[in-house]
């Protein structure tokens, strides 16, 4: 990992402190789901009331729900329902789709997209990967949207703040960087997360830093500058966490991040963030997302994504695939790439009401 911020870089002491409140902590998920819990390998264990872990639907928004991989288990924190305008946030979807298949929009017709951030914890340790949308709004071409919920999700499943050891961005839109900082009674902005190191992509701040990106950016004093203050920057194949790598998916952002999480029995699950807003941009690929930034280099990140994708023993979780944010890629007969979702146990009904 590199740093090349005036910022101290992840020092030992820091690791230290870390691993020890992490070792104090409750593991609350680990109790909320131990008799609840969806594990890949095996779709349908049985639990004490034999209830079959269930895929929810594409049209609603997600779920607080977990999965176990081999040693890791992910969580997906929910903080913000949103409804994406089709036209207006997927305008490279041709409308016809969207007629031919109306089972992929809510009743008002729009993108079911939840917002939030994916909890992924594998001993004593926790990292979290994105924070929601939080107190941000959405432009209204885009659709509309409603968060702050992360903490008080956090809170349902007994996940003290102070127990997350590192927070990880894919990137830096404003409906994945909503809960970074919080003001205290003073109005200072200090990290909702006390203990843990925030990590961002090298190729990612720079650009953000330098305000060369306006599209999704988030609040200069309420979020950059306090990030500038703890940030700690990677590159493209560093190990961020262990058993985590980043793989630079750039496109939608200059430095977007995929996390590659490696669990025991060489399984693999690729958070691979806004590289795909919808189901349809697995099977097409070519068709953009409307605040992508570079067009071209999205459509070669996703050719790099759909091999890792496709590789065996591999699974993804996806922040706005509606209630179905754990899934696998699978190839058909013709070679079409289709989004497979998998059984993941719900913990806790999705937490925000948007009308
Ligand atoms: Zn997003």
């Amino acid at each position: 990992m590199t740093d090349r911020t005036d910022h101290p870089k992840l020092s030992r002491r820091a690791t230290l402190r870390a691993a020890l409140a992490t070792a104090t902590a409750t593991t609350g998920v680990l109790a909320a789901a131990a008799s609840a819990h969806g594990r890949a390998d095996d779709p349908h264990p049985p639990g004490p009331t034999h209830r079959r872990p269930r895929t929810g639907a594409l049209n609603v928004q997600s779920a607080v729900r977990t999965l176990t991989v081999g040693d890791v288990r992910l969580t997906y924190v929910v903080d913000a329902a949103m409804e994406l305008d089709p036209a207006g946030f997927l305008p490279a979807v041709p409308a016809d789709h969207w007629r031919e298949h109306p089972g992929d929009l809510t009743p008002s017709g729009r993108i079911a997209a939840s917002a939030g951030g994916l909890l992924v914890e594998r001993g004593r340790r926790r990292l979290l990967i994105d924070v929601g949308l939080g107190g941000n709004v959405l432009d209204p071409s885009l659709g509309i949207a409603r968060g702050g919920a992360l903490l008080r999700t956090l809170r349902a499943l007994k996940v003290p703040e102070r127990s997350i050891d590192t927070v990880a961005f894919t990137h830096l839109h404003t409906d994945h960087t909503g809960i970074g900082f919080l003001r205290d009674d003073h109005q200072a902005t200090r990290p909702a997360f006390p203990r843990a190191d925030y990590l961002v992509a090298d190729r990612e701040w720079g650009p953000f830093w330098r305000r060369e990106v306006t599209v999704g950016a988030p609040s200069w004093d309420e979020f950059m500058v306090p990030l500038s203050r703890v940030v700690h920057r990677f590159d493209d194949g560093d190990e961020i966490w262990p058993g985590v790598r980043a793989l630079i998916t750039p496109g939608h952002s200059p430095g977007h991040t995929t996390y590659v999480i490696s669990a025991t029995g060489g399984r693999r699950i690729l958070v691979f963030g806004d590289a795909f807003h919808t189901p349809a941009q697995i099977t097409r690929p070519d068709w953009p997302s409307g605040p992508d930034t570079d067009v071209d280099v999205v459509l070669q990140a996703r050719r790099t994504l759909l091999a890792s994708l496709t590789a065996p023993r591999t699974l993804a979780f996806a922040f706005h695939f509606g209630d179905q944010a754990f899934g696998r890629v699978v190839r058909d007969a013709t070679g079409t790439a289709r989004w497979h979702p998998v059984p993941a146990r719900a913990l806790l009904p999705h937490p925000v009401r948007l009308t």
